[in-house]
């Protein structure tokens, strides 16, 4: 069975259900099968942990992430 989380944007808190953190809804994110590949932390190419964070939780925030960096470098750019 998959379990689903929610994750604040802002402080990257993590809920079980669906709440309100920082007066914005907390995104739904996929956690995978409890055990599966994706709740465990991502390895380099040498098996060594890149972050403690299960995969989802990378997926999930560092994209977020790249993608507020990408808008606010396209802002300053113009
Ligand atoms: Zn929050």
């Amino acid at each position: 069975m998959t379990r689903i989380i929610y994750i604040c944007q802002t402080c990257l808190r993590i809920a079980p259900s669906p709440e309100i953190c920082h007066d914005r809804p907390m995104f739904r994110c996929d956690a995978g099968t409890p055990g599966s590949d994706r709740s465990r932390p991502p390895m380099t190419a040498n098996g060594e942990l890149k972050t403690h964070a299960p995969l989802w939780w990378v997926e999930q925030c560092l994209s977020r992430r790249l993608e507020v960096k990408k808008t606010r470098l396209k802002k300053t750019e113009e």
